[in-house]
């Protein structure tokens, strides 16, 4: 039976119409192979809507985004909006749309795909077959927690206060995701803390161990967040799923995703309890190339993958896209920031219409993301 599925589409700033153009294409051709029916529906964000509408995330735009079975978004931003006020940058528009769909969990991979191990400033024997997934909360911790700002003390010196804090609940939620995403991958789980210092992470790390017993099937472990660091960088196949708070998530995050050395190429995926993620991919709107047909369009093509997975749960789809990006790669097709010797440039639509053939013509087994 056809399976039916509402898109909103966010296109966004800069290189986002470009990018998400060709991922559209990409998906028309995946629906049919796997009898998916999608109605996509566009809304604007971030500079585009303030341009049209005065405000970067309009009421309407996140009713559509409401109404839908999953979220695709590009990239926000542009120098002509630097410097609005505050509430109407396209930087809000996007923490908007995360509050308003109840996003507390940021899934970012970090895969090392085998034909770019040189863009990754590690050693090859170091990084070749990594595949990680970081699982961060997202609307708590210290980047919310009361009290915080700047207050002055009674001898008249300023001191700068924000509080990290997690009720039970807020970690259940999110340490829950951590085990479920690790059973959909190899069934490795470490949790990352401070719990030798802040009894924040003490808390967390005891509903972590209390929530073992429900998951027999997954393997945990527990890192403090200093030796994670360190360990992310000297063996980082040790690790499948991570989950960790918002604060060293999003540290960690970016040290993970940067083993890849590819900006162009990482999705990620933001969930809530219920309701649509948004999925989007880690880069930004990349205004220097934006109108140019430069702009590497795989991170939102893997971002989309990454949707079929997590958001709708048709993962055959989304390992279509996957193998069909692998392919795509070894037939030596390179944009501008993943360019090597010997290999063939290619510019935005070229390397869409590079993938659509790839996934028209052949499925390819055997790499997983
Ligand atoms: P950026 O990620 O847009 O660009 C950094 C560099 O990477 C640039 O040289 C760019 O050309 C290149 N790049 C990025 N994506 C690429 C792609 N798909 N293909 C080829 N090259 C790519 O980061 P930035 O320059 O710091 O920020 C530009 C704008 O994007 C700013 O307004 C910023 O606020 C915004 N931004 C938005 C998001 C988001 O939408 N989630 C994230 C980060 C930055």
């Amino acid at each position: 039976m056809t399976k039916q599925y509402q898109i909103t589409l966010l296109p966004g700033d800069g290189i986002g119409p470009e990018i998400m153009a060709v991922t559209v294409d990409v998906l028309k051709v995946v629906s049919k192979q796997y009898d998916l029916d999608f109605t996509f529906e566009e809304a604007c964000i971030g500079g585009a809507a303030i341009d049209q509408i005065g405000e970067p995330l309009p009421a309407e735009s996140l009713e559509k985004c409401r109404r839908s079975d999953a979220v695709l978004l590009a990239a926000i931003g542009g120098y002509q909006w630097d410097n609005l006020p505050r509430h109407q940058r396209p930087e809000t528009g996007l923490l908007r749309l995360r509050a308003g769909l109840g996003l507390f969990a940021n899934l970012r991979p970090a895969t090392i795909l085998p034909q770019l191990i040189d863009a990754s400033t590690l050693k090859r024997e170091v990084v070749e077959g990594v595949d990680i997934m970081v699982v961060r909360e997202l609307t708590g911790g210290i980047y919310f927690g009361q009290p915080k700002g700047i207050f002055e003390t009674e001898k008249g010196e300023k001191r700068g206060v924000n509080t990290m804090a997690y009720k039970e609940s807020e970690i259940d939620r999110i340490v829950k995701v951590g085990f479920e995403i690790a059973q959909k991958r190899r069934g490795k789980l470490c949790s990352v803390d401070k719990a030798n210092v802040l009894d924040v992470s003490q808390l967390w790390r005891d509903r972590v161990t209390a929530m073992a017993p429900n998951y027999p099937d997954v393997e945990l472990t527990h890192l403090y967040v200093d030796n994670a660091a360190m360990q992310l960088v000297r063996d980082p196949k040790q690790f499948d799923t991570i989950v960790t708070g918002n604060l060293f998530g999003d540290i960690l995050s970016d040290e993970a995703a940067m083993l890849t050395g590819s900006i162009g190429m990482l999705p990620s995926a933001s969930l809530g309890a219920d309701g649509p993620g948004v999925f989007e991919p880690v880069h930004g709107s990349a205004p220097d190339i934006a109108g140019q047909d430069k702009a590497n369009p795989l991170a939102q093509v893997l971002s989309a993958a990454m949707m079929l997975h997590y958001g709708l749960n048709e993962p055959e789809a989304a390992t279509n896209i996957e193998q069909g990006v692998i392919q795509v790669l070894e037939r030596g097709y390179r944009t501008g920031d993943i360019m090597s010797t010997g290999m063939t440039p290619v510019g935005c639509r070229r390397m869409g219409e590079a993938l659509i053939e790839v996934l028209s013509s052949e499925q390819v087994l055997g790499f997983r993301f």
